[in-house]
């Protein structure tokens, strides 16, 4: 079968090469992949950014998917020839500390999906029945491909923020997370804007506005913005999903006295003065992966439209022609590419 797997330590070096169909273990599923996304990570990937210089060379890229059991080992027990599931793709060893006391989110010896071993760019892969989550009948399949981001979302909104009903929130960013996270603090009451940057202006932040939320464009119009929507005061929670060192900065010019920083993207370096967050008693909140909890929860709120994924997907890529999706991601003329991985099947 033909994967698309990272080739070379360099950025692209993307190609699609011939894998075996994988056998699954005792305790495994052999799923066929439908629909599968393209991240944040995945970009990260292509351009060979230094966290993933871990990854052994050729591998199979691609963690957010859909597909259907189609073979399953001798222990599994919950799933079973044509259930359709979606995976948990980082996950924790189960055996350190954090693991033993439920933070298996921040495992010591976690591994992912399509970083440490084959990922779902590919017709067939094999998981561990425990990773594996059932999708609802009335979820589409390239709307559940979509679980995984939603899911990091959910963990920073849920369980680590604070926004509740009447909340004026600030989600900086309009990429992947930045547009889920938009959504669930929305299902979560709060009052959301968000914020991009020049480049986001033609695809990014008009979606966010398809998705019903107020944009602003980082620069001269942020103050405004916010006077407009806070009376002054600033914004009650403040998400960066930047993954830009600004992104911290501007939050703690946005965010109000007593109110809470959330950081879910990975920022990089910065220099600031933090005695002014320590005098306005500011809440310093990181989020992280997350869990079967924030999975679940994404699953029901990707059933009820509460993240809204019709509008949220974007079909116009293909696996085929892979590194034309990459360069608009990374151009932010797209958010969430999601490819029917059919196309690879022979
Ligand atoms: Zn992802
Ligand atoms: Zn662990």
């Amino acid at each position: 079968m033909r994967g698309l797997a990272k080739v070379d330590r360099t950025a692209g070096a993307m190609e699609l090469i011939e894998r075996d169909r994988p056998t699954p273990a005792a305790d495994e599923a052999l799923v066929e992949v439908e629909y599968a996304g393209l991240c944040g990570s995945d970009a990260g990937i292509y351009e060979f950014e230094s966290a993933f210089e871990r990854m052994e060379l050729p591998n199979v890229i691609g963690h957010e998917y859909c597909g259907t059991v189609v073979d399953v080992g001798d222990d599994v027990t919950e799933f079973a020839h044509g259930d359709r599931v979606v995976e948990r793709p980082i996950r924790g060893c189960g055996e350190c500390y954090q693991c033993r006391i439920g933070e298996e989110n921040v495992c010591q010896n976690a591994v992912i999906t399509g970083v440490d071993h084959d990922g779902a760019y590919e017709q067939y892969i094999a998981v561990p029945e425990s990773a594996l989550h059932p999708v609802p009948d009335d979820v589409k399949s390239e709307h559940a491909a979509v679980v995984e981001p939603t899911s990091i979302a959910a963990r920073a909104v849920i369980e680590n923020s604070e926004v509740g009903p009447g909340d004026r929130v600030l989600v900086e960013g309009p990429g992947p997370i930045g547009q889920l996270t938009a959504q669930v603090a929305r299902a979560q009451g709060g009052d959301v804007v968000v914020s991009g940057v020049g480049q986001d202006t033609e695809y990014r932040l008009p979606l966010a506005r398809e998705l019903g939320f107020e944009t602003v464009t980082v620069g001269e119009e942020m103050a405004a913005k916010r006077d407009e929507v806070t009376d002054g005061v600033g914004y009650d929670v403040v998400f960066d999903t930047t993954g830009h060192p600004s992104g911290l900065t501007t939050a703690v010019d946005e965010v109000r006295k007593g109110g809470q920083i959330v950081l879910v993207g990975q920022t990089g370096e910065t220099t600031m003065p933090y005695s002014p967050l320590v005098r306005s008693e500011i809440d310093l909140q990181c989020s992280y992966a997350s869990m079967y909890e924030d999975f679940e929860r994404s699953l029901r709120m990707l059933r009820s439209g509460a993240v809204d994924a019709q509008t949220f997907t974007d079909d116009r890529f293909s696996l085929l022609d892979a590194d034309e999706a990459f360069e608009a991601f990374v151009n932010g003329e797209t958010v969430k590419p999601v490819f029917d991985v059919s196309e690879l099947y022979e």
